[in-house]
This record gives C-alpha cells, sequence and structure tokens, in this order.
C-alpha cells in the first residue's frame, strides 16, 4: 500500500480508494485470502503516513455473483460500516466459470453479455455497491474471439440498468487496465458513457485496476479529457459509501 501511495503521489492522484479483491466464488485464485482487520489497520497506517499529501480511503472490490450472494451478503452486513467505498464487479458467470476467450468459443457475444449483464442488473440491485466495476469486462476478450463486437449491440440492454443505477444513486468505474491490455480502451469506454451521461447519470469513478504499485495512476489524464468528451463533467468522491461530486477541471493538470 506504501508503494502504491507513492505511485499515485508521483502520479498527481490526490485521492486514492485502495480496493483490495474481496472473493467468494472458490475457483478464484484470491478466494479465502481477504483479511479485513488487517487490511484497515495497514490502510489506517498509510492513510495517517500521507496525511496532507493523498487522501487514502478504505475501499474494496467485492465479486458478485449469483451463487455467493449469501456469503457475501453476510460479508457486506459485517463490514460495509468500515468502509468508504465498495465497488461490486460481476468476474464470473452464474455457473462460475470464468470470463476467458475459452467461455467464448461456440456462443455469440449475445451468450456471454446478456447472462453477463443480468448479474450485473442484480448487482445494482441489492444495493450493496458504490458503483459497478468494469462494467463491460468481456470486452478484455471479446475482440479476440468477434472481431465484430461493437457496445451498441448491447445499448438497449444498457440503459434500464443505467435507469437503475440512476434510481439507486449507484454508478459505475472507468477502468483504465483496457487501455493498457487488449482492447485498447477503458472499460467502459466512451460511447456507454455517453449513453448514462444522457440518461441523467453523473456517478462516475476512474479505477486503474493496479496490481502493482506501476500503474497507479495509469491512463488517468486521459480518462478525465474522455470524460468531458462524454458529457461527464464531475467525478464522484466516496466517504462513508456516500458520493460527492468533484469537478474534473479542478483535477487536471494545467499545461506547463
Ligand atoms: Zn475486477
Amino acid at each position: 500500500m506504501e508503494d502504491s501511495c507513492r505511485a499515485a503521489i508521483a502520479a498527481g492522484v490526490t485521492e486514492i480508494a485502495i480496493t483490495d479483491h474481496v472473493d467468494h466464488v472458490p475457483a478464484d485464485l484470491g478466494f479465502g485470502y481477504y483479511r479485513p482487520e488487517e487490511y484497515l489497520r495497514e490502510l489506517d497506517r498509510v492513510r495517517d503516513l500521507f496525511a496532507g499529501e493523498l487522501t487514502v480511503l478504505r475501499g474494496m472490490e467485492v465479486d458478485y455473483n449469483d451463487s455467493t450472494i449469501e456469503e457475501v451478503s453476510r460479508f457486506i452486513d459485517t463490514y460495509a460500516d468500515e468502509y468508504d467505498f465498495i465497488i461490486g464487479s460481476v468476474h464470473y458467470f452464474s455457473d462460475g466459470a470464468m470470463i476467458f476467450p475459452d467461455y467464448f468459443a461456440g456462443k455469440s457475444l449475445d451468450d456471454v453479455y446478456l447472462p453477463y449483464l443480468d448479474q450485473v442488473e442484480r448487482a445494482v440491485e441489492t444495493g450493496w455497491f458504490s458503483t459497478i466495476g468494469h462494467l463491460d469486462l468481456p470486452k478484455r476478450y471479446a475482440p479476440l474471439t468477434h472481431r465484430d463486437y461493437d457496445p451498441a449491440q448491447f445499448r438497449e440492454r444498457l440503459l434500464p440498468i443505467f435507469d437503475r443505477m440512476i434510481a439507486r444513486g449507484i454508478g459505475f468505474e472507468i477502468n483504465t487496465s483496457g487501455l493498457r491490455q487488449t482492447p485498447r480502451t477503458s472499460m467502459p469506454a466512451g460511447a456507454i458513457v455517453r449513453w448514462y451521461a444522457d440518461r441523467g447519470g453523473k456517478i462516475i469513478t476512474t479505477g486503474t485496476d493496479s496490481h502493482a504499485a506501476q500503474t497507479v495512476g495509469a491512463g488517468l489524464p486521459r480518462t478525465l479529457d474522455m470524460l468531458q468528451l462524454c458529457g461527464i463533467e464531475s467525478v464522484a468522491s466516496f466517504r462513508n459509501r456516500k458520493a460527492t461530486l468533484v469537478p474534473i477541471a479542478t483535477l487536471q493538470r494545467q499545461p506547463a
């Protein structure tokens, strides 16, 4: 965490929520690994260490899956009050299969995306989460397996999900890891952001999905520019899972 905070400061970041994965699907490499007490202790240590330089928030990225609702519900009941910010992410299909290129074999894009988005919608309806992580994660592999991938194919399915997000005060994350990986665009990218903004959505966070300090802050300036082009003027900042909006203009580095 300390290295990540130093990297954040070097990248010009002023606020960071460190959102370690919380996994309840047994197939996940991180299953059984998360130790909330140790996380919170270390988080508070670095928060004090960097006070005045960087705001460090208590966060987590919780896997949502239809097969583990009871476990996640118990976890959220026990710990949510300790956290500023909770990302809810779908990483698996409801049968526990991973969203890897193999899963796409013999399936249409609809076969993959629509059940994925059904789970995203149910994650929104739980009300457990501040934002939804990497909203169109299958895109990480879709361009490799289905060359005709186009997000517009899923617009009609996304719009009612956006309406539920807006009604519930839940947003989504722009995950910049896509910029440095296969899809070469953020997850989601501009078109989807524009549909959400046109619907009246305002709660957007940015995340780098950094699993190492080297990528903390990567792609953020570009992402803030993209958001403004899509009609989003603020990003959300969370305390105790309540959002306030911070104007993007105050976060961009001024040209020298
Ligand atoms: Zn994730």
